[in-house]
C-alpha cells in the first residue's frame, strides 16, 4: 500500500471522457439517451435486450424507494434514469434492481438504492448546483447520481482497479460535470475545496477534522460512522470550527482505509 503524495492529485484528475459541446444527460450503454425527451423518442427501438426490460425495472425500484419514504424528485428522476446493471459484473445484472448491495470485486460493494437514494437526497438542498465530494468512488454508480443532482462532483478512489473500471462503467454516460481521482479521499481534495456537500461511502470510527473544513461553512456531510455499529450520520459545518452533527439511521459499509492501492 503507498501513499500518493498530495501534489500528484491533480495530475491524477481525470476528465470524464465528455466529447466535446456533449449535452448534458445520461447516455445508457446503447449510446442512446433514457429518461430525457430525446431519450424517450430513442427508446421505442430499444425493445430487445435489457434496454426497455431494465427502464421497467428501474421504474419500479423507484416505486419501492418511494414507498420506502424518499420524497426527493430529483433523486427518483436520477435513479430513474442512471443504469445500475451496467455498473455490476454482467453475472449480477440480473439482480440490479433489487434493494441490496451487490459486490463489485476488491471486496467493495455498491451500495443497495435505498441507501443511495437517502445519502443523495440528505446532500439534495445544498448539493443542487453546488459543488460535492465523494469519497468512494467503487464502480461509479453513485457519482452518476450525484452528478445528476450538483453542479460538479468529484469523486475519490483509493483502489487503481476500482478507479480505472468506475471510468469505464461512467464513459458512456457522459457526465461532464463528474471527475473522478485516484488518491486517499481521507485527504479530501484542497485543490477543489471548499465544497457544498460530502457523500462518504465508506464507513469510519470519525472524520479527520482537515477533511470537514474542506466544506464552506453551511455545507453537509453525509457519512457511516461508528465501529462495531455505525450510524448514517449528517455533519453540518455551522461555523468556522464547528460542526453540528445528526443520527439518521443504522447502516453497514465497507471500512475507509487510508493510503491507496
Ligand atoms: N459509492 C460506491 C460505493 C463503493 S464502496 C458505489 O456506488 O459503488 C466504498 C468504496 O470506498 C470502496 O471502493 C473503497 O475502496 C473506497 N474507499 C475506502 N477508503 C477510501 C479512502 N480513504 N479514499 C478513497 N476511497 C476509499
Amino acid at each position: 500500500m503507498t501513499r500518493t503524495p498530495r501534489k500528484n492529485w491533480m495530475a491524477e484528475l481525470v476528465p470524464s471522457d465528455a466529447a466535446p459541446g456533449a449535452r448534458r444527460g445520461v447516455r445508457a450503454r446503447s449510446g442512446r439517451l433514457e429518461g430525457t425527451q430525446e431519450g424517450q423518442k430513442a427508446m421505442t427501438p430499444l425493445s430487445e435486450g435489457l434496454g426497455l426490460t431494465s427502464a421497467r425495472l428501474r421504474l419500479r425500484m423507484v416505486e419501492r424507494l418511494r414507498a420506502s419514504g424518499i420524497r426527493e424528485e430529483r433523486v427518483l428522476a436520477a435513479m430513474a434514469q442512471v443504469p445500475r446493471h451496467a455498473f455490476v459484473d454482467e453475472a449480477l445484472a440480473s439482480r440490479a434492481y433489487e434493494d441490496s448491495a451487490l459486490p463489485i470485486g476488491l471486496e467493495q460493494t455498491i451500495s443497495q438504492p435505498f441507501i443511495v437514494a437517502r445519502m443523495t437526497e440528505t446532500l439534495c438542498a445544498c448539493a443542487q448546483g453546488g459543488k460535492v465530494l465523494e469519497i468512494g468512488t467503487g464502480c461509479g454508480y453513485q457519482a452518476a447520481i450525484l452528478a445528476a443532482i450538483a453542479g460538479e462532483v468529484y469523486s475519490v478512489e483509493r483502489i487503481r482497479v476500482l478507479h480505472d473500471r468506475a471510468r469505464q462503467n461512467l464513459r458512456p454516460l457522459r457526465l461532464p460535470n463528474l471527475r473522478l481521482v485516484y488518491g486517499d479521499g481521507l485527504n479530501g481534495l484542497p485543490e477543489a475545496a471548499p465544497f457544498d456537500g460530502m457523500l462518504i461511502a465508506a464507513a469510519a470510527a470519525d472524520l479527520p477534522e482537515t477533511l470537514l473544513l474542506q466544506l464552506r461553512v453551511g455545507g453537509v456531510a453525509i457519512a457511516p460512522l461508528g465501529q462495531d455499529r455505525q450510524s448514517l450520520c449528517r455533519i453540518s459545518r455551522t461555523g468556522p470550527r464547528s460542526f453540528a452533527r445528526e443520527r439518521l439511521e443504522d447502516v453497514r459499509f465497507v471500512p475507509l482505509l487510508p493510503g491507496t492501492t
